[in-house]
Order: C-alpha cells, then sequence, then structure tokens
C-alpha cells in the first residue's frame, strides 16, 4: 500500500491542493499527522480537504487549541492571534470535526503516527538526543511525526544514530529511503503549508509498505496568491513573510 503522509498543513490550501495535484493516482491512502488549522488563511477549505480524503488523521497542538480543548496559553501572541481568528472563521460542523481528532500515538498498517513525539503530541524533537529517547521507546520499527515543520528525521542501526536533513538546492523527488531490517525510523514528512527548514516548497512524504521505501518531496505552489490572502486576513505580518523564506 502506498500512503500519502501529510502534516502540518496550517490552513494553507494552495498548497495542499499543489500536493494533491501532484500526487493524483500515485497513493492509495492519506494519514495527516496535525495541524491540519492555525497560522493560515484557508481554515475551512483545509479542513473540508482533508475530510473529503478520508484521511487517517490525527490532532495537532493547533487544531486541539483552535478547537477550544486548550486555551493556548503556551502559544506566543502571533500564533495566539492566528489561533483566535481561525476559531471565529471555522464552521461548528469542522470545529467539531477538529475537536474529535485522535491524539497519537496511532497504529497504521505496522508503522506508528505522532505529531510531536511519541509521549507528547506538544513536544518539538529537533535534535540527535530527543531523537534518541524516542527511538529507544519507539512501539513500531517506523514512527512519523511531524510539528517542527523540517522534513528529515532520525533512523538508528546498532548504536549509530543517523540524522537525516535536505539541501534545499533538491529537486522535487528528493530521497527514497529504503526500510531496512533491524533499522528504526522517525521521521518527518515536513509541512505542507508552512516550511521552516529553509526550502518553501511544500513537504510531504510518500510512504510504500510494499516496497519497503519512504519517499521524500518537495513541490512549489503559488505561495504569493496565499500571501495576498493572508493580507486580505488578520494573520500578522511575520507569518506572511515566513512563507516565502521557509523559516
Ligand atoms: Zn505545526
Amino acid at each position: 500500500m502506498r500512503y500519502l503522509i501529510l502534516s502540518d498543513i496550517h490552513a494553507n490550501v494552495t498548497a495542499l491542493d499543489t500536493v494533491l495535484a501532484a500526487t493524483e493516482g500515485q497513493w492509495q491512502k492519506a494519514i495527516c499527522l496535525g495541524d491540519i488549522v492555525g497560522y493560515g488563511p484557508d481554515p475551512n477549505q483545509a479542513v473540508d480537504r482533508i475530510r473529503s480524503l478520508d484521511a487517517i488523521t490525527i490532532r495537532g497542538n493547533h487544531d486541539k487549541a483552535i478547537a477550544g480543548l486548550t486555551e493556548a496559553e503556551d502559544f506566543n501572541p502571533i500564533a495566539k492571534t492566528a489561533v483566535l481568528w481561525s476559531r471565529e472563521q471555522l464552521t461548528r460542523d469542522n470545529l467539531e470535526y477538529l475537536a474529535q481528532l485522535r491524539q497519537g500515538p496511532v497504529f497504521v498498517d505496522g508503522f506508528c503516527i505522532v505529531h510531536g513525539s511519541i509521549s507528547d503530541e506538544d513536544e518539538y524533537v529537533f535534535v540527535a538526543p530527543q531523537a534518541l529517547e524516542e527511538l529507544r521507546i519507539a512501539p513500531a520499527p517506523l514512527t512519523f511525526f511531524g510539528h517542527t515543520h523540517r522534513q528529515g528525521g532520525f533512523m538508528q542501526r546498532g548504536n549509530g544514530l543517523g540524522v537525516i536533513n535536505f539541501d534545499p538546492s533538491h529537486r522535487n523527488l528528493i530521497w527514497s529511503l529504503p526500510i531496512e531490517e533491524g533499522v528504526t525510523y522517525f521521521l518527518n514528512p515536513g509541512s505542507v503549508g508552512q516550511p521552516r527548514d529553509g526550502d518553501p516548497r511544500a513537504a510531504y512524504v510518500i510512504a510504500d509498505t510494499d516496497a519497503r521505501k519512504v519517499e521524500y518531496w518537495r513541490v512549489a505552489y503559488d505561495i504569493a496568491s496565499v500571501q495576498s490572502r493572508m493580507i486580505d486576513a488578520p494573520p500578522p505580518e511575520p507569518l506572511i513573510m515566513r512563507l516565502a523564506v521557509g523559516r
């Protein structure tokens, strides 16, 4: 089975639609690691799209805050403004959908999905010592995580830890990573709608459980059109700039 794995869409439906168009016919089931909403100008459209895909979806910290399950007190002022604005935009039905999303870890076909870390959906796993702990406690040999908006991840073979990150000069198919027996993987598809790894293109992976490989992909989308919608809507200026630099 080929799975399209998306994370951190952040209400950017232009990026999401570009990914869906680029991957048409290449996967059988979609998975979303959370943060469908927050920051971007299209909260309802992003939720509608994920719902129409019938994606296996877990919640992210923004989904949880916007649904009103937490009060976003640990969000910075810009993120908090975006939470309140997004909550106002969303239909009752879409808010209810966000509120009922499951929390990771969730198991899918022998692998595991989480938003932040295995034990804490709000934790950012950026560096090797944290990743070693995740790989140690991982309930499956292959786990996908999001939240950091950085495409790549970590892998462990015996005592050796590999850190996976990419140079933005890569073409659309960044890397096809073979999934080997005896190796543990903690992999991040990157962010669809708000990359922060220096490459402004939308990021995603396709995981092929039969061919045992994970393909890392990027696709360019119309950033300017999203930025112009953000000027019409209230998200503060730093968020608009952020899309173009990918940080
Ligand atoms: Zn996010």
